[in-house]
This record gives structure tokens, C-alpha cells and sequence, in this order.
């Protein structure tokens, strides 16, 4: 038997639910996942790790003047508490904290363009911002047909600027703020930061022929609030699933791993956890195959190689040949491909990625009955990436060089945050 897309396709319908990083669902879909490898009868288990959580209990928003009104608003996970009784403050609109902005922020309430970033946060801690408001989603929004997205505070941020009260709003409400001059605000967050459990589902194929040459294959199965997570990244879990499916019948020459890594989404963490934990064996694996997005009937397929040049003329000549057309680049991309190029092993992430207007993704629009996804296209990545590990889990001479290029290097290291990104 060979592949399916409509058997991975069934699989993608019934994990089709939230599975936010450290909660019950994403255990669930993992024990899920689990016993779909074992029923394939390929060896697998679980392996947890810790991850920071937060729960938000309340968080408000009132504009208390020039006029009063109370603004829908969510708190970010691990944000600060307001003391009791909440926090009144003056508001100022700082809108890409330049040093103009920047002058007017101390204790203030601040609002900012879209989610503060690295750079963007350690700015407002320095000038002794009171607290943090963003805003998300768009001016034309519906209410009924849209959520507030809900933010986290993450530890890249926390662990090297200290901690903040962080808020988050809709994109016409801060607009509404701004329009009408408001200069004083009361808030209240009342938040709880704790430590959760996350897990990555393992399996192995042991190789016939050289079984300490490894290679291993990812998907992040965890999805954002909101969202069910069919297009990032269960599509992508699913394809995985297929590939395993077609090596326990067609034993690989070389040893292949099969990780289903938990949340991808809050940083990456499955993926660091799983590589932290297994770094001794890490010199045997010759390339990591990722595959995070697949599935839109409109879009178009591409391959980014994260190693060097070799690779990626490599990667080219296997695209030539591929069952249909696919991009190749030589760069970074934003999955778990990065922990592995970032030790030195050569990665690749094909995926699918939606054309613009059918491209729903981090919102409750990543769902099926957005009618953005169907089987067929689901089958392109899945024979994409079938064809590119038939070649590189049996040819004899391994085509692509242990080296991780300049440029790539460079990436990673500033997409990791060890160097400071040039302000643009
Ligand atoms: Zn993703």
C-alpha cells in the first residue's frame, strides 16, 4: 500500500480542535497521535518537557477621560498583575517608539503598532513604561466574527527585560482611543504564571543498511488560541504520518525519526526540548525534513533549505524532478527546522503556503469550514516530501555536506536573538 492523502486527510478532520501549548487538548491530540504510530506498529512513545504557562482570570480597559468607556480587552499570558484595585495612569500612543515617542512614555500606559517585538519591549522597559497596550486583527473586524487575540509574554522577553503589565485590544477599538483624545485610563489584569507540560510524540524506523546514519522528520502538531490548527500544522502532522506509514512498508536503509513536536508556536519549544535532550546522538543525523503548512487549494509549494550551498543545489535538482513544480530557497524559515540547523544540522521545510485571500492562519479562520483546504492539495507536499525521503533515506552516497552556510548561520543567530537585528 502506498500513501494517502484521504486517510491523512480523515486524520487532519478528527484533530481538528484547539491544542494550545501545555494544555489538555494538546496532550490529547499527542496520546492521538501516539496511537496512530503504534497502529501502524512502528516503535513510538511520548516525551514530555516543561513549558511556562500563564492564565489570564481578568484583564479590563476603561478610558476614564476625557469621556468614559469601557474597551473589550485580553491580557497577555504571564503578564503582570495590576496592584489591587487596578492601575489609573495616564495614556500616551507611541506608535513605533521612536526616540520622540520614547521621551513621553514613563509611566505611562503605552499603546504601540501591533505586538511589541524583542527590540520593541526592551524599549519600553528601559523608558519605564507603566504598562503595555497592542492592538491585532484589522479596522474592518466583526466582533461577532472575530477574536481578540490572546498574546504571551514569552520567557526571550522576560528572562532578559523583566516582567510587564501587557494588554491586548482590537485594531478599531485603539483607533477609537486615539480618534478621541483619550488621556486617562483605568486597567486591571489579574494573571497567573505557572509551569505546564508540553510533549513531543517519538517514533523510529531503525535502518536496514546503515542504521547509525539518521534522519529525522518534523511537524509542529500544537496550534495558537482560537485556532483549530488544520493548516498550521496539522496538515504538516498528518503528511508525517503518511511518510511513516510508507517506510514501516518499505524499510529504509538509513534510520528514520518521526517527531511530532508540541508547542511550536510559543517559540519553538517541542523542537529545542527535543534536541537539547537527544544532543549526543545529534553528530549522526545527516538532515532534518520539516514540514510546517500544507493543504490550500490556492498557494504555491516551497522548499527552504537551511545549510549551504551544496544543499541547496542539491535541493534544486531533486525540485526539477519532483511530482509538481516547487520553489526552492536557500534561507531561514520560522519552524522547527531552526534548533537543528542552529547544531549544525543541514534542514529543509517544504510546504504549501496559501495564496493571498486564502491564506488563514494564527485566528479561528485556520478551520475547515474556511473551505481553504482540501485533499488534493494536501497531496502535493505529501508527494513532494515522499520523493525527497525515498532518495535521501536509501542513496548510497549521501549528497548533502554537514555544513551549515555563512549566511544561513547568520540568520539563525539573529532569528535566536545572539545578534541584534540592524534597525530598519
Ligand atoms: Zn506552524
Amino acid at each position: 500500500m502506498s500513501v494517502s492523502a484521504y486517510r491523512a486527510f480523515q486524520l487532519l478532520k478528527e484533530l481538528s480542535y484547539e491544542r494550545v501549548s501545555g494544555s489538555e487538548n494538546e496532550k490529547r491530540a499527542a496520546e492521538r497521535l501516539l496511537q496512530e504510530a503504534k497502529s501502524i506498529g512502528v516503535d513510538a512513545h511520548i516525551e514530555e518537557f516543561p513549558v511556562s504557562c500563564g492564565k489570564v482570570h481578568s484583564a479590563k480597559l476603561i478610558v476614564t477621560a476625557p469621556y468614559r468607556k469601557e474597551y473589550p480587552v485580553t491580557g497577555y499570558e504571564c503578564s503582570l498583575s495590576t496592584p489591587a484595585g487596578g492601575l489609573d495612569g495616564e495614556f500616551y500612543y507611541a506608535e513605533n517608539l521612536l526616540p520622540g515617542h520614547l521621551k513621553n512614555v514613563k509611566d505611562k500606559i503605552v499603546l504601540v503598532n501591533g505586538r511589541p517585538r524583542r527590540k520593541d519591549y526592551k524599549k519600553l522597559q528601559e523608558a519605564g513604561a507603566a504598562a503595555i497596550l497592542s492592538f491585532s486583527g484589522s479596522m474592518l473586524d466583526r466582533p461577532s466574527e472575530t477574536d481578540i487575540a490572546v498574546c504571551k509574554l514569552r520567557e526571550t522577553l522576560t528572562d532578559s527585560f523583566g516582567g510587564a503589565i501587557a494588554l491586548n485590544m482590537r485594531c478599531a477599538d485603539a483607533a477609537e482611543i486615539v480618534r478621541r483624545g483619550a488621556k486617562t485610563m483605568h486597567i486591571e489584569v489579574d494573571s497567573e504564571s505557572y509551569e505546564g507540560t508540553s510533549q513531543n510524540v517519538c517514533a523510529v524506523i531503525t535502518g536496514t543498511d546503515w542504521p547509525d546514519e539518521i534522519i529525522s522528520f518534523g511537524a509542529h502538531y500544537d496550534s495558537v488560541h482560537f485556532s483549530t490548527g488544520v493548516y498550521d500544522n496539522m496538515s504538516g502532522s498528518v503528511i508525517l504520518m503518511e511518510i511513516m506509514q510508507y517506510f514501516a512498508e518499505h524499510p529504509p536503509k538509513r534510520t528514520l525519526k518521526f517527531n511530532w513536536y508540541g508547542s511550536e508556536e510559543q517559540g519553538l519549544l517541542g523542537s529545542k526540548a527535543w534536541t537539547a535532550a537527544h544532543e549526543d546522538e545529534l553528530e549522526k543525523h545527516l538532515l532534518m525534513i520539516n514540514v510546517d503548512v500544507a493543504a490550500p487549494t490556492l498557494g504555491v509549494n516551497i522548499f527552504h533549505v537551511l545549510a549551504d550551498d551544496k544543499a541547496t543545489a542539491y535541493a534544486e535538482k531533486l525540485a526539477e524532478k519532483m511530482p509538481y513544480p516547487i520553489q526552492v530557497k536557500a534561507d531561514i524559515y520560522s519552524s522547527d527546522c531552526v534548533p537543528f540547523a542552529d547544531r549544525g544540522v543541514p534542514a529543509v521545510n517544504l510546504c504549501r503556503f496559501g495564496a493571498q485571500g486564502a491564506n488563514f492562519i494564527h485566528d479561528r479562520r485556520d478551520n475547515l469550514k474556511s473551505g481553504y483546504l482540501d485533499k488534493n492539495a494536501l497531496n502535493i507536499t505529501l508527494q513532494q516530501v515522499l520523493y525527497l525521503a525515498k532518495r535521501v533515506a536509501n542513496v548510497k552516497q549521501f549528497p548533502i555536506p554537514r555544513v551549515i552556510g555563512p549566511k544561513i548561520r547568520d540568520k539563525i543567530d539573529k532569528y535566536l536573538f545572539r545578534k541584534e537585528d540592524e534597525e530598519k
